[in-house]
């Protein structure tokens, strides 16, 4: 199974150019196995597609919208991609809590960024609320099921999964290895529903990875990579991560 670490940047560096500082050092960490991504602003995805130019490091937009194009402010459209990114996020919890996007809207960028060829990094989890009522199982199936719904049967080789705790993103409250396992198994068993080869998708998990708690995750079961916030902001850290999941 292919193992990935991919950077969420978010809403940073604060300029272009220290986003091609940093994208120049990701660029230079050293990996033997794992797939290294950096997911970039929109507006500093041309500057990072140059910096990353031969290297291994693959780009990912953090958003992507479902139409081809038209009266959507503030939107990218997948051809407006192409020759700069292999992927994008879709469905991370923040883009879901601050421009509304519910599952349906997620499975119309899902069907979309698939069906122009990217890799998709779709990111599911449930809230601190029904992780204290127990009900993870059930957010994350409900997720899957529905976010997938208008996948692109013969795509689904670039999907990827992110498990990220809402509760864990940002906290420094990382889930434990065995809660991320178990929901990874959850995912794959709703994967298995939706009639995809559970086997063949990397799940990654993202919320609070560090250098330092980053061991247990790549020894975790069912765990294939991480998708890292804050701490991949930080290029010698995001190195420690890469190398902890390069075996
Ligand atoms: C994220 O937002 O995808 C994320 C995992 O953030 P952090 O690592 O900062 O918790």
């Amino acid at each position: 199974m292919t193992r990935l670490v991919i950077g969420n940047w978010k809403m940073n560096p604060p300029t272009i150019a220290a986003a091609v500082v940093l994208a120049r050092e990701v660029a230079a960490l050293p990996s033997r196995a794992v797939e290294i991504g950096v997911a970039a602003p929109a507006i500093a995805l041309p500057a990072v597609a140059d910096a990353l130019r031969g290297s291994r490091v693959a780009l990912y937009a953090q958003d992507v919208h479902w139409a081809d194009a038209g009266a959507f402010t503030g939107q990218l459209a997948t051809s407006m991609l192409a020759g700069l990114a292999t992927g994008a996020i879709v469905g991370h919890s923040e883009v879901r809590r601050d421009q509304g996007d519910d599952d349906a809207r997620v499975a119309k960028k899902v069907g979309r960024a698939l069906g122009a060829g990217l890799r998709v990094i779709l990111c599911v989890g449930e809230n601190e609320a029904q992780y204290a009522a127990g009900e993870t199982e059930a957010v994350v199936s409900r997720q899957i099921g529905a976010d997938l719904a208008d996948a692109p049967r013969d795509r689904l080789a670039n999907l990827v999964v992110a498990y990220e705790p809402i509760w864990a993103i940002g906290t420094g409250r990382p889930a434990t290895a065995a809660h991320a396992t178990s929901a990874a198994a959850t995912i794959r068993e709703a994967l298995t529903r939706a009639g995809i080869d559970a086997k063949m998708t990397p799940i990654l998990y993202g919320g609070s990875v560090t250098a330092t708690g980053v061991a247990e995750f790549a020894r975790a079961g069912g765990i294939d990579g991480a998708l890292v916030g804050g701490a991949s902001l930080r290029a010698t850290e995001f190195g420690e991560i890469v190398a902890a999941f390069d075996r």
